[in-house]
């Protein structure tokens, strides 16, 4: 039977890490790390992801700013609103929910946003500094993936990776992450041909397509990790809604380690947004 890794209890482990270094940043530094999350209109799991995130802050001691904008808020109003946020001593972290509505730019407002407090890593300055191994905030769905990773991982060098998916938040980072640690990356998407092929070649799957149950078992080589970032909202028979991962979970039995959906990669994502807040919020020495 593969081993499941829920991300649940890593990412309460390092909540734990996170509130005591909080302690001890209020303490020795008198710094209590500041979280701004701006939210635009009433997106109903916008709203649900935002509620989250602002409890989790609070648990671990962040001072959370939550900012709620009507859906018709201009985008110089919020290009505004962040000036103020980037210039504000008591805010570390700048969370900017997506999707913005369509009279919005979102290139334009997460550029505006302080590199510094960008906590969601999608600055071109902290894009950057990740391809080319650099210091920068990283993503946090692509930082969760590689904690896990690393919970079972001792030596990434010469592994084979494949990474399903390349979007800009979760696919193209993981990659750089993985080929960062010396894995052998290949990054697939949904032109890709031969899918399961190079699948079966991975010691590493990390799959973010958001296609239920993509991955099959015959795809998975014997003793493969996989990670699993897909979250789908389906609508079973009778009517009730489950979330459901981009792997066929019930046929991972052979792989090594498995992560489940919900339960895994999710909470990791929530944890190393708190982590960056404090990585921002430490000072410089
Ligand atoms: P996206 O739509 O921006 O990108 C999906 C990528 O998958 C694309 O590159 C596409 O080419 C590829 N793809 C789609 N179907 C495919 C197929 N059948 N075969 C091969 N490749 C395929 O999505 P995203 O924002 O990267 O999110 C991906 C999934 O991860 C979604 O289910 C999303 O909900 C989930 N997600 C979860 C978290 C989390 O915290 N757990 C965070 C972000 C995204």
């Amino acid at each position: 039977m593969a081993q499941i890794l829920r991300g649940d209890l890593v990412a309460d482990a390092l909540c734990r890490r996170i509130a005591a270094e909080i302690v001890a940043l209020r303490t020795d530094h008198g710094i209590v790390p500041g979280l701004a999350v701006v939210l635009v209109g009433e997106d109903p799991p916008s709203q649900v992801y935002v509620g989250r995130k602002v409890v989790k802050a609070r648990e671990v001691g962040i001072r959370s700013i939550e900012h709620r904008l009507p859906a018709e808020t201009g985008e110089d109003e919020l290009l505004a609103l962040i000036a103020g946020l980037n210039a504000d001593p008591a805010v570390h972290g700048i969370l900017i929910q997506l999707p913005l509505p369509p009279q919005i730019s979102a290139a334009k407002v997460l550029d505006a946003i302080d590199p510094a407090k960008d906590v969601d890593g999608f600055h071109p300055v902290n894009v950057g500094r990740l391809s080319t191994g650099g210091d920068g905030l990283i993503p946090c769905t692509p930082l969760g993936c590689m904690l896990l990773l690393e919970e079972v991982v001792t030596d990434f060098r010469g592994l084979k990776a494949v990474v399903i998916g390349k979007s800009n938040i979760v696919g193209k980072p993981v990659a750089l992450l993985l080929l960062e640690r010396e894995c052998t990356v290949t990054v697939t998407h949904i032109h890709t041909r031969n899918l399961p092929e190079l699948v079966r070649a991975a010691d590493i799957v990390v799959v973010a397509a958001g296609a239920p149950r993509l991955v099959r078992g015959d795809w998975v080589k014997p003793g493969a990790i996989v990670i699993d970032v897909g979250i789908t909202r389906v609508v079973d028979g009778d009517g009730k809604a489950r979330l459901v991962g981009d792997v066929a979970a019930d046929e991972m039995d052979h792989a090594a380690v498995v992560t489940p959906v919900p339960r895994g990669v999710g909470p990791m994502t929530i944890a190393c947004l708190l982590s960056n807040t404090v990585k921002a919020a430490r000072p410089r020495s």
